[in-house]
């Protein structure tokens, strides 16, 4: 059973009550970043949590709707937190203990529900989990897009029960509390008399249906583990923790309701020594005093591999070069942003005789302009 324990999801994301969506979205990226189990191999258990807590937190206080639901309520859907796994009832894990998944994908159901009509729940048609995955694409895949396979575990509705967990799908007769109306009328003595309030039939769990004998494939579950592999496409332009949505790729919903979605988080593999700034890429280079000077081209790393950046003569330390479209697309599509390059010059610790000869040569030639300036200067 897990504990119904309501999470303060403003401070798991370590922002005030008052932040921005934008504030919103920059505190859920930097944590991703931190907290993805793959760099706590030491406690992974524990960073999955934090991620799975990251995640559950983003989804409510990304939603305007959700945003304000939580705001008041302190919770989002029928309960603040539905496993299911746990709370559901007839869940235990079917996937053993810890990383259920393991494998190709981290995977991570989240356990609210969708804010369940009146309807749903009296017939029990109740949507399925969304189900979370991260996959690693590199630096190429976001300047052409991509398509990847996605293998993952989900539940699907059993066909051979139609998702109502009965033997064929007919082993199931009339409730005999409810008969059949999913709920029951409850009396309640108080201060101004008897008052009557509909409540949701505990016999049946609202299906208004016994089920006589179990279907046999699912067990009465209604559901069956399956092994899904699909094809998902990523488009040019995404960003670092970008989320892809596919509908209904998620969790079958109980009862044969309908499925959850399938969320996917991108985790872009950094080119080392560049960063990203939207559409700008940003790397440094050094170059030494003779090269700013006298300019030159140097082959540098972008993010297709090596290109060569043209310095121009007299180049000053601390400048900026631009390498226009060498950066990335937009997802909205138009054209690529630049590579910026901050020019470093450095100044050589050792250099051999002969450079050292000729540099003093070039110095002498520099201070005697100086000198014949100074003596201009002082006539
Ligand atoms: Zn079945
Ligand atoms: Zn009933």
């Amino acid at each position: 059973m897990i504990a119904l324990a309501k999470k303060d999801y403003y401070e798991i994301l370590g922002i005030p009550k008052d932040a921005s969506p934008d504030d919103v979205k920059k505190a859920y990226k930097e944590l991703v970043k931190k907290w993805h189990p793959d760099l706590h191999p030491d406690d992974k258990s524990e960073a999955e949590q934090k991620f799975k807590e990251i995640h559950e937190a983003y989804e409510v206080l990304s939603d305007p709707q959700k945003r304000a639901q939580y705001d008041r309520f302190g919770y989002v859907g029928q309960q603040p937190y539905e496993n299911v796994y746990g709370s559901q009832g007839q869940g235990e894990n079917p996937f053993g203990q810890e990383n259920p998944f393991g494998g190709f994908e981290d995977i991570f159901s989240v356990f609210f529900g969708q804010g369940r009509t009146a309807e749903e729940q009296r017939t029990r048609n109740i949507r399925g989990e969304d189900i979370y995955l991260t996959m690693q694409i590199d630096t190429k895949d976001v300047l052409y897009g991509t398509e990847k396979e996605v293998e993952y575990t989900r539940y699907e509705t059993c066909q051979a029960c139609h998702g109502t967990g009965a033997k064929d799908g007919t082993a199931f007769k009339t409730c005999p509390k409810c008969h059949g109306t999913g709920v029951i009328n409850v009396q309640q003595r108080t201060f101004f008399g008897v008052i009557s309030t509909q409540t949701t039939c505990d016999m049946c769990k609202g299906s208004g249906k016994i089920i006589t004998e179990k279907c046999p494939v699912c067990g009465g579950r209604g559901r069956v583990t399956v092994r899904k592999k699909i094809k998902v496409n990523i488009p040019a332009g995404v960003e670092d923790a970008g989320r892809l949505r596919v509908p209904n790729g998620g969790h079958a919903g109980e009862n044969g309701g309908p499925y959850g979605d399938l969320f996917i988080i991108l985790r872009i593999k950094e080119i080392p020594g560049i960063k990203r700034e939207g559409r700008d890429a940003y790397s440094e280079i050094a170059i030494d005093f003779a090269q700013a000077t006298l300019g030159t081209d140097i082959e540098i790393d972008g993010l297709e591999g090596k290109e060569v950046l043209s310095i121009p003569p007299g180049t000053q330390p601390n400048s900026i070069l631009r390498l226009r479209g060498h950066g990335f697309p937009s997802p909205n599509g138009g054209s690529r942003g630049d590579h910026v390059i901050k020019v470093n010059v450095s100044i050589p610790k050792r250099i051999s005789k002969e450079q050292e000869e000729l540099l003093r040569q070039y110095s002498s030639l520099t201070h005697t302009e100086v000198n014949e300036k100074k003596h201009r200067f002082f006539r």
